[in-house]
């Protein structure tokens, strides 16, 4: 056999990563345990390549990015506790498996973790969704809750924290505080983001250290202006860009629907078009579940 014949060639590795992990995917190299990865599989650095490329189309973007969110939500699951749960089959036989001990919602951190209930729908069917606006206050240059609104009974719940990237932790750390305010218990939450710096993680896991953190990729640190490195730059940019349309679709049916219905809802569709936050927020209002 020629040996420059169409012999398969074998897969490409993956790179090693300092964040090399153990088979079952947890950390061993000195993160904290309470910190799991995706396995490092060629497939997965293959879509981090695409979604980290400058020149890679937003519709792509999008699309791999989703399917890197749905690995980690798959992921997440993993680590919700459950019970023995016995069931008859269609043979007549019992079959005695297991099923998810407590019920779980999901939480976005505005505006780019909005991007991430799409792959966490898809994966958890009707699943409950809050939402969560945390910005920088201007004057004491600390992350502020701007706005929240979560499921009823999500103290009762376990949470899927959804945030793309975890840079610094402020964003982070702000939100968890917000959670246990609201009575979810720290060893509730779930945190999931697609790439972590080891500075955040260093931080976000030494304040919540019973809070698990499930991330798909640890770069290599952040730069002087607290973006990750190598990273992908601004998560929230081409999501946006669709998200904006969106909404100035929104914007215009309710507006084309009911102008000439009432004068109050002409100054709400005035509302929407001064200011892209309340735009956001009165939107999400009408989408939590
Ligand atoms: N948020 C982003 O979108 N990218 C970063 O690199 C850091 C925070």
């Amino acid at each position: 056999m020629s040996s420059t014949g169409d012999a398969p060639v074998p897969p490409p590795q993956p790179s090693l990563q300092p964040n090399a992990l153990s088979p079952n995917g947890a950390s061993t190299n000195g993160l904290p345990s309470s910190v799991f990865t995706l396995p490092q599989t060629a497939q997965l650095e293959a879509l981090y390549t695409i979604i980290r490329d400058k020149d890679t189309s937003r519709g792509d973007f999008l699309f791999y990015s989703d399917r890197i969110i749905r690995l980690l939500v798959e992921e997440g699951l993993n680590h919700l506790p459950v019970v023995q749960k016995s069931v008859i089959t269609p043979t007549g036989s019992t079959y005695d498996g297991v099923g998810f001990e407590g019920k779980i919602c999901g939480v976005s951190i505005l505006r780019a973790g909005e991007a991430m209930e799409a792959g966490l729908r898809e994966v958890c069917r009707s699943v409950r969704i809050g939402k969560i606006l945390i910005q920088r206050d201007e004057e004491t240059m600390q992350p502020k809750l701007f706005y929240s609104k979560f499921p009823q009974d999500i103290a009762k719940r376990y949470v899927l924290l959804l945030d793309p990237m975890l840079a610094t932790g402020g964003s982070a750390i702000k939100a968890v505080d917000v959670l246990m305010e609201n009575g979810v218990p720290e060893d509730r939450i779930i945190f999931i983001n697609l790439i972590s710096s080891p500075e955040g993680l260093k931080t976000f896991s030494g304040k919540f250290p019973r809070l698990k953190v499930i991330t798909g990729w640890i770069d290599q640190g952040l730069n002087e202006k607290a973006y990750i490195i190598p990273g992908l730059g601004d998560f929230g940019e081409p999501v946006s860009r669709v998200a904006t349309s969106c909404l100035n679709l929104h914007t215009v049916l309710v507006f084309t629907l009911r102008y000439y219905s009432s004068l109050a809802c002409f100054v709400y569709c005035s509302k929407l078009t001064l200011d892209v936050t309340s735009i956001i927020i009165i939107y999400n209002k009408g989408l939590c579940t």
